[in-house]
Formats: structure tokens, sequence, C-alpha cells
């Protein structure tokens, strides 16, 4: 049986002290496990390198159960199962119980990602909680279009869900990125696969928890902690996993596309990486300018992938700004996870990041750029980062060009607005940018002149549920929040359809247009229901063939009740669709779409809105109801 850790968590942040459990097994179909292969994964505390608890590392054998759970979960009790209102539904609960937790759930973040405490209950935790909300607004809200292609035929489009998906998160803003995935994944009826980075696994177990709590069935829901080259390796090259969703580096972005090219083509969707400009022009609004950089390129001490690392400074403010973002960055200092100041700087998330940060910085020196401010460790315990600025830098430097995700900017006196935007499009990345002026045609130029996916304003990137984010060139592929997320989650397809009208038997037998005109003087109403319904048929090829109308009386009674009961089941576009009738008995010999479609007289095409509308009729349903149908709301 799983282990489950509990510990309690004070300081000057906190009001009470906070107990946290969470459960340190693998969450697949609805229960906590063992791992098949029995490993662990140390979670540590960045701040002091001391190991806070073991985990449960799942590896492909895992993946392959939890696959299977969330395979038949998608099949039988979510996907086109469940409706869009039971989906948002459950997802309102969830988003509700983590509200009811925020406090538990930010201390976990806290700890195991070291950040701020405040810091995960504002942004990390609050932007989660409203994700899961707005999306689960979505789920009842998918629609395609109906699409007429002449006058006799339409298609319509659906937005179905895609399957499993593997949902691969990375450390540096865990649960908030857990629900940039899984709230339009969830939404659009997928069912999940969800491996957290090995570095920070906490608090995605504690959402299983929540998750299990709000009565999401199991297999709908699995968290597979694991190690990336095994688990996550194996997610990407599942060949039941229909679409993975991936946010970390390039390097493992790439990894994941291409293991999905040699598998089963797979959808992915990338959120990586970015060395994003941050401009200030001479007429930028300097207090506001210092505050969003010194945020830009410090918040989380760097680790973010929408850093403004690059910082682009006009000749004409590049001194007074300097002075003020180098006081600012120096206010920051390293503190205790759950101090009140935000001003504390926390560490950076491992040792193997700490060495990458500090490796940068060296070849920054060796490079020849000078180190304004910063530019060591802190102290010798955990992995904590003086906040450093580099001048001096040359294009082709590693600290201009690569990550560095960690931090530490690069400041770039510029002269034009030409030239900054060369510079600040030179780079393979295009994930964000930050422009400072008051200016607003020059806001706007330069805005449409980056190639970001995301631009900010006078400010810098702060997600926001409703707005679409996702980078261009290697920052990655597909969008996360906004409506535009729910593309990435679903199919589109066609459906295309030879719409016909409903015909009723004439006294010899053969079926003609029913219309006001036509309606045969002796036929009551009854009659008139009945021979609608009666002439329903299924299928565009079905209708042609039944339309031949010398089909048996008895033949044309099964067919007719076949017939009902797939129209009650179906919706009225199918009632529509299926009422093709009155072919020219010459015409009938071959039933091809075309053909068909030629064999109707522009008289009959006039007659089909009228056509259409009798079969809705109330009274129709009411008279149905009366002959035994046990779902004539379909039809209403
Ligand atoms: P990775 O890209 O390696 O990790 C991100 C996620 O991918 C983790 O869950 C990781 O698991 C998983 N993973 C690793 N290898 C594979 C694989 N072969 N197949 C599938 N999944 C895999 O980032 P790192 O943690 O190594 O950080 C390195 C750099 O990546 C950072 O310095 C930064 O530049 C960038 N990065 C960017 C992020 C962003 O927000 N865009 C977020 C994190 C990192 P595991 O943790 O177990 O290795």
């Amino acid at each position: 049986m799983p282990q489950i850790f509990t510990t309690e968590y004070k300081g000057p942040a906190l009001e009470k002290p906070i107990k946290v459990t969470v459960n340190t097994g693998l969450f697949i179909d609805g229960k906590f496990v063992d791992p098949i292969e029995k490993g662990t994964i140390d979670v540590i505390d960045p701040t002091n390198g001391k190991k806070i608890v073991d985990v449960a590392a799942g590896t492909a054998k895992d993946i392959d159960v939890a696959v299977e759970a969330a395979q038949r979960a998608f099949k039988t009790v979510w996907g086109t199962k469940t409706p869009g209102v039971e989906r948002g539904r459950l997802m309102n609960k969830l988003a509700d119980l983590m509200e009811q937790n925020i406090h538990e759930i930010s201390a976990i973040e806290a700890v195991d990602g070291g950040k701020l405490f405040i810091h995960a209950l504002t942004v990390d935790v609050q932007q989660a909680i409203s994700n899961m909300r707005y999306f689960a607004g979505w789920a009842d809200k998918l629609q395609g279009k109906t699409i007429e292609t002449d006058d006799s035929k339409f298609a319509y489009t659906r937005h179905e869900p895609i399957g499993v998906c593997g949902c691969i998160v990375p450390w540096n803003f865990p649960i908030m990125i857990t629900s940039w995935k899984l709230g339009p994944a969830l939404a659009t009826g997928n069912t999940i696969i969800l491996k957290p980075s090995e570095l920070t696994p906490l608090s995605a177990l504690k959402f299983a928890e929540l998750a299990s709590q709000a009565g999401f069935p199991p297999g709908v829901i699995n968290v597979v902690p694991g190690y990336g080259s095994t688990a996550g390796q194996a997610i990407s090259e599942h060949p039941l996993i229909r679409k993975v969703s991936f946010t970390g580096s390039t390097l493992t972005g790439r990894k994941i596309m291409e293991a999905a090219a040699k598998t089963n083509m797979k959808r992915v969707t990338l959120e990586l990486g970015g060395k994003n400009p941050n401009i200030v022009f001479d007429d930028a609004d300097l207090a506001q300018a210092v505050k969003w950089s010194t945020l830009g390129i410090f918040h989380h001490n760097g680790q973010m992938c929408a850093a403004g690392s690059r910082i682009f400074v006009q000749e004409g403010i590049y001194d007074k700004f300097m002075h003020a973002f180098t006081e600012a960055s120096r206010t920051l200092q390293p503190g205790s996870t759950f101090d009140a100041s935000p001003t504390v700087q926390g560490p950076i998330i491992s040792q193997t990041q700490f060495d990458r940060v500090m490796n940068y910085i060296a070849s920054g020196k060796s490079d020849g750029a000078k180190v304004h401010t910063g530019g060591d460790r802190i102290g010798k315990q955990g992995f904590f980062v003086q906040p450093t600025i580099f001048t001096e830098a040359k294009p082709d430097m590693k600290i201009v060009r690569e990550e560095i995700f960690g931090p530490v900017a690069v400041v770039v006196k510029f002269k034009t607005e030409e030239d900054v935007i060369a510079m600040a499009n030179d780079t393979s990345y295009g994930l964000a940018s930050n422009v400072f002026t008051t200016n607003l045609a020059r806001a706007t130029r330069i805005s449409n002149a980056l190639e970001a996916g995301s631009v900010y304003v006078n400010m810098a990137s702060v997600p926001d549920f409703r707005v679409p984010f996702g980078g261009y060139k290697q920052s990655g592929q597909g969008k996360e929040m906004g409506e535009y997320a729910l593309e990435a989650y679903t199919q589109q397809v066609q459906r295309k359809q030879l719409p016909g009208r409903p015909r009723r038997r004439r006294p010899d037998g053969v079926g003609v247009a029913l219309d006001e005109e036509t309606v045969d003087e002796d036929t009551t109403e009854d009659d008139t229901v009945e021979d609608d319904t009666d002439d329903i048929i299924d299928d565009d090829v079905i209708v042609a063939e039944e339309g031949v109308d010398d089909v048996a009386e008895d033949d044309r009674d099964g067919v007719m009740e076949d017939d009902v009961e797939e129209m009650m089941d179906d919706d009225f576009v199918d009632v529509a669709d299926d009422g093709f009738a009155d072919v020219e008995e010459e015409c009938l010999e071959d039933v091809e779409e075309e053909d068909v479609t030629e064999c109707r007289t522009d008289e009959e095409e006039d007659d089909e809105p009228a056509l259409l509308d009798s079969i809705v009729d109330e009274d129709d349903a009411t008279e149905l109801e009366e002959a035994g149908s046990e779902d004539v709301e379909a039809l209403e």
C-alpha cells in the first residue's frame, strides 16, 4: 500500500499552521497503487537540499496499466458518453475542492517547488482554480458548424475528443500548468495520463486525491509520477495515447515529437523555452518599466519560459533605468518559503539546475560580458543564486542566445526601433515579448513586428486563463488557455448529409411529396403523421433504395419500425436528413448520391422547408407519443 506523507508547516505568512497530507503512490483507475517495479523518487526541498519524502516512480509498465484504464473510461464513462454539462459539473466540483484546500495545495507547491507560499497562493493555485472553472464552463458549449455546400446538401462539423491524452508537466509551475492541460482536455471529453516532473510530483498527487473526491469516474484522470526517460518516454511512445501535451525544454520537446512520429503519429502540443526580449523605450513610464522588468526576469528566480531575459533599453533612458533596475534587483533577498515579504527570493529548483545557471554565469564572464550586479551563489545551503545583471554582452554569446532559466538578465542599449526589432527577433525562440512605451502607435507597431506568440505592453507576462498562450518558432506548437486551447484537445470532423424530404404513400403505393397542396383531402392528420414517420429512413442510400416505393407493404412496415426507433434516438438533423423521397422511378436504379440529387425537380426542392416543418410539428410528436414512442422529446 502506498504511504501517506503528513506534515505541518508554520511561518510568518500563515495565520495558523497548515497540515499537509499527500498519498505518495501512483493514482491509476481511481486508486492509489504501488508501482509495478517498486521504484521511488526522492523529493528534495530546494531551500536546503534535504529530502522531503519518497514518492512512487512509475515506469512503462505502470503507464500501460494507466492507459488501459484511461482507454476504458474514455469508451464507457467519459468522452462522448458523458454529457458536457456533467463533465463541467465535476470540474467545478474539483475547482471548489481545490479552493477549500487552497492553503494546503499552496504549501505543497511552495515547499516542493522552492517558491514563496504567498506567490503560490495568489498566483499559481488561484490561477489553477480559475482555469478549471473557465474550462468547466466550456464543457457544454462545444459546437460545430453547419456548412451548406449547395441547395440540397449540407455538412456539419463536430468537435470530438481525441482519446487518451498524455500530459507531461514541468517543475516551475506544476499545479498551474497541470490545469492548463487538464482544463481543456477534460472539458472536451478526453481521459488523462498526467506525469508531473520528478522534481515536483506532490501537488499532482493532491490533485488526484481531490479529483477522486469530486467524483470523476475511475480512469478519467490518472497521475503517474516517474522519471522523464522512463515514464515520460513511455507516454510519448505509447500506441494508444493519441495526444501528448508537453511543457518543458526544447530538447525534450524534440524527443517527444520524434517519439510521436516514430510510433502512432500522436498529436503533440509543445510549450517550450524562450529567450524573451523586454524592450524599454525612452518614452516609457520609468517606474512601470522597472517594476515589470524586475518581475519579468526575477519572479520565481527567472525559472519561467516567458522570462524577459534580454532587456533592451533605449539610450535616452538607459542610465536612469539601469540605476532603478539595479536597486530593485538588490531588494530581493533569500528567505524562507513561508516568509510574508513578497521580495523574498527563493532557490533554484535542484542541484542540476543550479549548476546549469552557475555555468551560464561563468560563461558570460569568460566570454567578456560585464557582471553589473550579482553573479554568485548565496550561502552554502540550498540552491540560491544572486539576481544577476550582465551588460556589454555580444549577440553571439551563450548568455544572449540560450535560455538560462535562472535570475540572470542581459541588458543591451539600443538607438532606434529598427535596431531593436532586429535584435529582438534574432533568436530561435518566439514565446513572449514585453514592450514599454507611452506611445500607443509605437506599441502597436512594435507588437506587430515582434516574432512572439504573446506581446505584453507596459507589463510582463502574466498568464490569464482566458487568453491563449504559446510560442512561435522553437518555443512550441499549439496554444494553451482560452478558447483556442479547446482545439488542441478536439478533432474537428465533418459529416456530409444529403437532406431530403418526407413522403407519404399514395393510394397506388408510390411515395409522393407531402405538402399542403398535395395532401389528399381524405388524409387525416393521423395518417399524415403515420406516413411521415413511416417514410423517414435512416441513411441517404437506404432512403433512395426505399424510395423505389414498390417495396412490399410488409417490408415497408418493418423499415418503418426500425427507422422510427432510429429517429427517436437521434437529433432532428437526422430526421431532416433522412426524409428524401419521391424519386422518379427511372432514376432509382442507380442509387448513387449525386444521381439521386439530380433526379429531384426544382419544384420538389421548393417544397422542402414546409415538409421539414411538418415533421417537427408538435401535433406530430403527440401522435407519435400516442403511438407508443418512448422518446418523443427527441423530435421536439
Ligand atoms: P525537461 O524538459 O527535461 O522536463 C520537463 C518535463 O519533461 C518533466 O516532467 C520531465 O520529467 C519530462 N521529460 C524529461 N525527459 C523526457 C522524455 N524523454 N520524454 C518525455 N518526458 C520527458 O526540463 P528540465 O527539467 O531538464 O529542465 C531543463 C531546461 O528546460 C530548463 O533549464 C529550462 O530551460 C527548460 N524548461 C522549460 C520549461 C518551460 O516552462 N517551458 C519548464 C521546465 C524546464 P523529469 O522531471 O522526470 O525529468
